[in-house]
């Protein structure tokens, strides 16, 4: 036996936290979210083939952190595990920089409120150490371009060409529920072709509120059928405690549109994530009124951070959730209205 070589491992776990196209953009927007920015701007080219550009108007990054950078594990936001109990950014590992520069070329640029509009642009090795720094203007806020995702990972990089479109679908998704949940940001996602032509595909306010965010990701035609739901459940006596869900649905009118299983959104914590049986059980209370669509939602559940455990997969996605149970019944009573007909509903459908 042997141990595996630094830059084996280096590869091996890479593959973890920078698995495809889509979380490498998460990952960064997630940086600028945590970096305070107000303004994030992202631009593929190619749907992110040729080239992901992230840039914030955040606090910048000190000249005394250029080096560790994109280090793996070097991290400016914990620094014991028990940190992890009351973390409220989305970073935490010091990892996905490091993956990036193992995986793709990283560039970054960056200027602090003091530093500008003096600011410094920073190339990487492969290793995620610092290869070359250039002065350059810029104003505060950073941003990272991330180039030839896969180049070296011929298997991957040929996964992501034969499914881009897939892939660029899912980044978009992802995109979505940041900016929903993003209050007081204003969001873009743009992608540009090989050809020149530019699309749009997510385009939030700073000064929206969550109403505003959601019809901008789920569409105008939605906005009609939306209701906002709110349950608070209170701390029990067996330690489980207080819980508070918030958000929005859309009814079950009859002239709902077509189906969007797509469009459905939970986030713990303010924290984007999948949460298979709560989604299951939305569809379900749906479907006993209107067997044949699903509802777009956009549901916000609020518990104590101690209760919740964020750091279950390199993605942090997935969330184990201490008394889920009760939190699926929580949600049961913030939906026990919603889905059911009454006299307004009644009297759309009179109408028609
Ligand atoms: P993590 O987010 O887990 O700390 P990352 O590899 O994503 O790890 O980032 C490493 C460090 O780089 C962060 O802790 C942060 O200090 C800095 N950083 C990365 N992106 C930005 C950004 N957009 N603005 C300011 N600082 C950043
Ligand atoms: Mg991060």
């Amino acid at each position: 036996m042997h141990p595996i070589a630094k830059d084996t491992v280096q590869r091996l776990c890479a593959g973890q936290v920078v698995v495809d196209l889509a979380t490498s953009v998460k990952e960064l927007v997630e940086n600028s979210l945590d970096a305070g920015a107000t303004h994030i701007d992202i631009k593929l080219r190619d749907s992110g083939l040729g080239s992901i550009t992230v840039a914030d108007n955040g606090q910048g990054i000190d000249a005394a952190g250029f080096a560790a950078l994109c280090r793996r594990h070097w991290t400016s936001k914990i620094q014991r595990f028990e940190d992890l109990d009351g973390v409220s950014t989305f970073g935490f590992r010091g990892e996905a920089l490091s993956s990036l520069c193992t995986v793709a070329t990283v560039t970054v640029t960056t200027a602090t409120r003091e530093s500008a509009p003096a600011g410094t642009q920073l190339t990487f090795t492969g290793d995620g150490e610092l290869a070359g720094q250039t002065a350059v203007a810029r104003e505060r806020g950073t941003t990272v371009v991330v180039e030839g995702l896969f180049a070296k990972w011929p298997v991957r990089l040929q996964d992501l060409r034969k499914n881009v479109r897939r892939e660029y679908l899912r980044l978009v998704a992802l995109v979505e529920q940041y900016a929903i949940i993003s209050d007081g940001v204003r969001l873009s996602l743009a992608n540009q072709t090989r050809g020149g032509a530019s699309t749009v595909a997510v385009r939030t306010l700073a000064q929206a509120d969550r109403l505003a965010r959601v019809v901008a990701v789920c569409g105008a035609a939605v906005r009609a059928h939306l209701v906002p739901v709110a349950h608070q459940a209170d701390a029990a006596a067996d330690g489980c405690p207080a819980m508070a869900i918030a958000g929005h649905v859309s009814r079950p009118l009859p002239d709902a549109g077509r189906a969007a299983a797509d469009k459905q959104y939970f986030f713990v914590n303010g924290r984007p994530c999948d949460f298979p049986r709560a989604k299951r059980l939305v569809n379900e209370l749906y479907r006993a009124h209107c067997p044949t669509r699903f509802p777009v939602f956009a549901i916000a559940i609020t518990v104590d951070a101690a209760s919740i455990d964020v750091n279950l997969t390199p993605d942090k996605r997935t969330i184990l959730v201490r008394h889920e149970a009760r939190l699926l019944d929580a949600l049961r009573a913030a939906l026990a209205h919603a889905f059911a007909p009454d006299e307004s509903v009644f009297s759309v459908s009179r109408v028609q």
